[in-house]
């Protein structure tokens, strides 16, 4: 077994978006971050994403607001977001408190600056398979690292264990626009370990530390783990058990420095497109 390190996967990626900087002529690419409240899981990605899009040269501003801003208050203020020609893209926290209606906002953001592909503009681009479109970077990360490992996706067959909105569903169509054969797997599938044992790759975004072991995995499959959860000793972990899952596995993404370390380089990828429109 070997780890499917995101950080190198990271960086080769990263000197693609250095190099095409440098030949783009005119404003330095501007991200707008749009937090409200304090989550702590939006703070951690809020700082990863400030350094990684900084580190490379480009620009970062920050609107945040409190998590009792009213529904109006913050929909006045993100349309100013919205229409500011100086922000390219914008990275929005969801979900938002439940005071203020989401849809509403999301109606309103402008597709081309929806670089983490929030809106159904951008959900039926990448799910129709047309160009142009934003995928959430985290599911674009995904193809990324397994195009970093060299597999070919053609033909491999593929089961996705989560289908939610950021990962599962967006990472299983990309995954079908690459020729694998998808499974989609959830909390009602029956016969789980059976479905994954199926898997030349296994795509893990659940939420539940830990909870793929090696009886999940077939010998010499590739296991991709998006999961990003805090044990009971405060310990960052993913959705797959990496110890047991190692040893069975040809390749496996470890969590921390697994699929994590490439979302916040995609997202600099997508600012750049979002920039040179
Ligand atoms: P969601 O809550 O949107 O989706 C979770 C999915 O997992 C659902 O489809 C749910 O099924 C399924 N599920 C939950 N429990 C089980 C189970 N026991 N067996 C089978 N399926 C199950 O979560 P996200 O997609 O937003 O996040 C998934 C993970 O990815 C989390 O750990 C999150 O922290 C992490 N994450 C990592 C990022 C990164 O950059 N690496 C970025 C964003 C998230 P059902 O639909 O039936 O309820």
């Amino acid at each position: 077994m070997a780890d499917l390190l995101g950080t190198e996967a990271a960086k080769a990626l990263q000197e693609n978006i250095s190099q095409e900087l440098e030949g783009f002529i005119g404003r330095t690419p501007c991200l707008g971050i749009v937090r409200v409240g304090e989550r702590p899981d939006d703070l951690a990605y809020e700082k990863s994403a400030t350094k990684r899009i900084e580190s490379l040269g480009m620009e970062v501003r920050k609107f945040t607001f409190a998590a009792d801003i009213t529904d109006a208050e913050f929909r006045e203020a993100f349309r100013h977001i919205n229409n500011n020609p100086g922000i390219d893209g914008i990275l929005m926290f969801s979900p938002l408190p439940d005071t203020i209606d989401e849809k509403k906002i999301l109606s309103i953001m402008n597709p081309e600056k929806d670089i983490d592909g929030l809106t159904l503009t951008n959900q039926a681009l990448v799910y129709s398979g047309e160009p142009g479109g934003f995928a959430p970077c985290t599911s674009e990360a995904v193809i990324r690292l397994i195009d970093y490992a060299g597999i070919d996706l053609t033909g491999k067959r593929v089961t996705v264990v989560g289908r939610g909105k950021v990962i599962g569903k967006p990472v299983s169509m990309l995954l079908i626009g690459q020729n694998a054969t998808v499974t989609v797997c959830h909390s009602k599938t029956e016969n789980l370990r059976e479905e994954c044992k199926k898997a030349d790759i296994l795509v893990v975004a659940i939420g539940q530390a830990r909870m793929i072991d090696d009886s999940y995995v077939s010998d010499g499959a590739v296991v991709i783990d998006v999961g990003i959860n805090v044990d009971e000793d405060g310990k960052l972990c993913g959705d797959v058990d990496y110890e047991s899952v190692s040893r069975v596995a040809s390749l496996i993404t470890p969590v921390p420095r697994g699929v994590g370390s490439v979302t916040t380089t995609v997202l600099a990828q997508h600012l750049l497109r979002a920039a040179r429109g």
